[in-house]
């Protein structure tokens, strides 16, 4: 009803919002979580929620007509994309000048598309990227507690070893050994037991069935299974799905939200007033950032800084493709769910942690492929363009290219140890090294600058970033793990400080 005032708000329900959403129903707090995507729970006519990244339809994208992947061809052919009806799907690709977001839409946000890698950053590192706060915190009690949240597993080391579902990473371990570089098992959310019972036939394949950035029917520990099932469990939750938020403003009460409603085919169907005292912003790097620049630039929350939209980074992706030897085989069959990383962060000259990622195609491609993050200082920024009501990015070719640089370094050493050369025919025209897109975005609302010490935001009581626009540009490794246990953190202490005080 538009009349009452909300206790708390949740924009988005991927992962800073959704440890925001069980923490505040633990404690009571009625809280409604509104989620621009769909809820996928419902099968669809071939029986499965999610379609699979070999035969693509309208569930796979946002709001297009076309699949967009990140490996734009195979022998430069364009075999990989495909055309679709055009439905609220669950992977986006927001395309700014020289940069292109990948994100989740959804009940469960970027947990439903990624590849479920759970890496808690270097310590050093994380000290470096987010000074003000406190690491023996971090690591004592933050970290382990949204790894025991989030499900994280290991693989078995030994079922590594002889399984058909990872030649493809021991091949990619066996050439970095070569070079004298070093490997590590990746922790994951995907449960490391269903994925052996996949390859023994006896469950449903998902990660052995090219099931990963369309999301997964099986097998993997999304957010709608973890912390917001628990959120639920509560009974001081609702999510509405199919709920984006367009404006904020103050209002005497707290804030006031323009909501609109798409029906399935994701048509606009409605707009709604909704009043909150409080107010989380969990919509993503991009989203939270891009609702807080127009409120600043719309006047709406005339009072925002200067600080809104800056600090913004990809995380030093590169993806980039090596050429096997014909007796090198990685296999027909690849879990979608990278499980051992290259780790070179402490190379003084050229840091980077590289994941070992699949090609589950399903065919022998003699391609090994890598999910590069560099350590570029670089940082881009948003401004609003009124024009289209939309945050402009604005990040450059020239930005990116330490990250090539850094990434070149490792794979040349890779190569010139095994006698094997770069994949050019990945990206749509010849180059080796792709960093135009980037599925970590990170920043835009930096802790410390656009709100303070905890997430609050500067000069609006009430109003809080729980997301990783709070992490300025950069976490060494994949960031989800980082979200959550910052999220962790920060709401710990606002629920400790700000619900006490009138
Ligand atoms: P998100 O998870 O992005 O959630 C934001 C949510 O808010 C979304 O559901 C969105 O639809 C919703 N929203 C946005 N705007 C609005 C609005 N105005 N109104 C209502 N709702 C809104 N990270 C890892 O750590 N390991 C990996 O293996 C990994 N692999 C990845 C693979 C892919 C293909 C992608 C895309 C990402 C991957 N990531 C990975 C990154 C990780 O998923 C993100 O860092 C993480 O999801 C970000 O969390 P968040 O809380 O900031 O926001």
């Amino acid at each position: 009803p538009t009349g009452d005032v909300l206790p708390a708000v949740i924009v988005g329900t991927g992962y800073g919002a959704a440890v925001t959403a069980l923490r505040l129903g633990e404690a009571g707090v009625p809280t409604l979580m509104l989620e621009m995507g769909r809820l996928w729970d419902t099968p669809g006519e071939d029986g499965n929620v999610f379609c699979s990244m070999l035969r693509p339809d309208g569930r796979a994208m946002w709001l297009k007509n076309r699949t967009r992947a990140p490996l734009a061809s195979l022998l430069w052919m364009d075999v990989i994309n495909h055309d679709t009806e055009r439905y609220p799907g669950v992977l986006d690709r927001v395309d700014h000048d020289g940069m292109s977001v990948y994100l989740g839409r959804g009940v469960g946000g970027g947990s439903l598309v990624n590849g479920a890698m759970a890496v808690v950053p270097k310590r050093s590192y994380f000290e470096e990227v987010l000074p003000s706060v406190d690491p023996d915190e971090m690591y004592g009690r933050y970290f382990p507690r949204a790894t025991a949240a989030l499900g994280v597993n290991h693989v078995d080391p030994e079922w590594f070893e002889t399984c058909e579902s990872y030649q493809y990473a021991r091949l990619s371990r066996e050439h970095a050994h070569r070079a004298g570089l070093t490997t590590t098992f990746v922790p994951s959310v995907y449960d490391f037991d269903y994925l052996r019972r996949e390859e023994a036939g006896e469950v449903p394949r998902s990660a052995l069935a090219g099931e990963v950035i369309y999301g997964n029917n099986h097998g993997k520990r999304s957010l709608d299974k973890t912390y917001l099932a628990d959120a639920l469990g509560t009974g001081n939750v609702t999510i509405r799905a199919l709920h984006e938020v367009r404006a904020i403003r103050r209002d005497a009460r707290g804030y006031a939200l323009t909501v609109h409603r798409r029906d399935e085919t994701g048509e606009v169907v409605e707009r709604l007033e909704i009043a909150t005292e409080r107010l989380f912003l969990g919509a993503g790097s991009l989203g939270s950032t891009e609702l807080l620049l127009r409120a600043r630039d719309t006047g709406t929350l005339p009072e925002l800084g200067p600080e809104i939209g800056q600090g913004w980074g990809p995380n030093g992706n590169v993806m980039v493709g090596r050429a096997n030897h014909v007796w090198d085989s990685t296999g027909r069959t690849q879990s979608g769910m990278p499980a051992l990383g290259i780790d070179a962060w402490d190379d003084p000259e050229h840091p980077v942690f590289a994941e070992i990622a699949p090609v589950p195609a399903g065919v022998e491609l003699w391609l090994s492929l890598y999910l590069a993050i560099t350590k570029n200082p670089e940082r881009g920024h948003f401004s609003y363009d009124p024009a289209t009501d939309t945050a402009r990015l604005h990040w450059n070719a020239e930005q990116g290219k330490t990250s090539i640089q850094q990434a070149k370094a490792l794979f040349d050493k890779i190569n010139r140890a095994n006698g094997t050369t770069y994949r050019t025919d990945l990206f749509g025209d010849t180059r080796a090294f792709e960093n135009r897109f980037t599925y970590h975005p990170l920043g835009g609302l930096v802790l410390g600058a656009a709100t303070d010490d905890w997430g609050r935001v500067r000069g609006y009581p009430g109003l809080y970033v729980t997301d990783g626009s709070l992490i300025p540009g950069s976490t060494g490794v994949n960031p989800f793990v980082t979200i959550t246990a910052l999220a962790e953190r920060n709401v710990e202490r606002i629920l400790a400080e700000d619900w006490t005080t009138p």
